[in-house]
């Protein structure tokens, strides 16, 4: 099996560090070839400069003699929407690995697709937002999607290529900081307790997101389009250890599941050099000191954001779209102190129930509704 070349969209965000954890882990299976970063021009260049990889591109040109200036050898520079596009499809690269927060990521999947580069997909913006256009895109060019979001991985291994025969998608999520905290506290909840997430270290959008579960909310419409399965057989339990995955039942009863620990170098690895697996320098589960293994249902009525993803899932067409808009600027202004924690799932609701879906969009519908949300949502927040 050769090696292979990825282009590193997001290379500073968490997920993107994870990534050049994994190319130094095994570097006879994977070589970064080019990264990208929005506007930490430092920490991109030390990225580069790590990797040595043939190209990058930072987004925010302003930024650009920062990043010349840390450089210590020559790559192909790249800069502004257009350069991430133009990386996206950089001709020796095999895969392209999108962990943009946000919808930047949109056109670069779309453009690595139409180069003929697989993708492996960390931004649940892509599949939340612009699902089947990607799909579709993907199948007509013969491209493979994978996903690194950890559950959606996790669920790819126990896939294994049967999804036809899938009862149910049972995603497992940590419940967050917030798993036993009374309803009626929800109101005085501030940033910094919706910062402490139990099992995982990510960013603060993500670490918000799961304190809400919007962000179990957007893995289910991303579950949806991956594997194909209708919203009604996805499903959500709480397992505060985050050592199983996710799971999935099949038609005869049997349930799998995929365990490890909590540590994103596993599903990049596993995108990286599927179909096979190779050795690492990653812990596996010690038994002797995991203990118990718990699961519980949602509180559905005290997290509306599972609903409301389930809602905007059947309904397709723009309404994901606007509930992530609507849900990124909610979130905003509650890290800017300027809303409560509950005002995030209302703002959702009250922006999807303005919406009028557009079916089968395209990414100018999509980008429009992802505008509209946006206003929309600003609006009812500034009241
Ligand atoms: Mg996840």
């Amino acid at each position: 099996m050769k090696r292979k070349r990825v282009v590193v969209l997001g290379a500073t965000g968490s997920i993107g560090e994870s990534a050049l954890k994994v190319a130094h882990d095994i570097p006879e299976r994977m070589e970064v070839v080019g990264v990208a970063a929005n506007s930490n021009a430092a920490k991109l260049a030390a990225a580069a400069n790590k990797t040595r990889a043939k190209a990058v591109c930072l987004v925010d040109e302003s930024k650009m003699s920062i990043l010349q200036k840390h450089l210590e050898y020559k790559p192909k520079i790249f800069s502004g929407e257009r350069g991430l596009r133009e990386i996206a499809q950089l001709d020796d690269a095999d895969m392209v690995l999108i962990a943009i927060v946000g919808t930047g990521g949109l056109h670069p999947a779309l453009d690595a697709i139409e180069a003929g580069k697989d993708l492996a997909v960390a931004s649940k913006e892509i599949l939340v937002m612009a699902g089947e256009a990607v799909t579709e895109a993907a199948q007509k060019r013969d491209v493979k999607i994978l996903p690194v979001d950890s559950e959606h991985n996790a669920i790819f291994q126990c896939l294994d290529g049967r999804q036809s025969e899938v009862r149910r998608i049972i995603l497992t999520a940590s419940g967050g900081p917030f798993r036993k905290t009374p309803a009626k506290e929800f109101v005085d909840l501030t940033v910094e307790q919706a910062l402490k997430h139990p099992t995982w270290n990510m960013g603060p959008k993500i670490t918000i997101d799961s304190a809400t579960l919007f962000n179990k909310g957007l893995e289910m419409i991303e579950a949806h389009w991956l594997f194909g399965v209708e919203m009604k057989r996805v499903e959500v339990v709480i397992h505060p250890q985050s050592i199983v995955h996710s799971m999935v039942e099949f038609a005869d009863g049997s349930t799998l599941a995929q365990m490890s620990y909590s540590d994103m170098c596993f599903p990049i690895q596993y995108a990286v050099t599927w179909p096979e697996r190779v050795p690492n320098s990653l812990p596996p589960l010690d038994f002797s000191t995991l203990g118990k293994l718990e699961f519980e249902l949602p509180r559905f009525d005290d997290f509306p954001a599972l609903n409301l993803a389930r809602a905007a899932g059947e309904a397709g067409g723009t309404m994901p779209a606007v509930m992530n808009a609507a849900n990124e600027v909610a979130v905003a202004a509650f890290l800017d102190r300027q809303v409560r924690f509950p005002s995030i799932w209302e703002t959702v609701a009250a922006i999807m129930g303005r919406h009028q879906t557009v079916a089968h969009p395209d990414l100018d519908d999509i980008l429009r509704a992802d505008q509209w949300a946006r206003e929309e949502a600003r609006r009812f927040i500034g009241k």
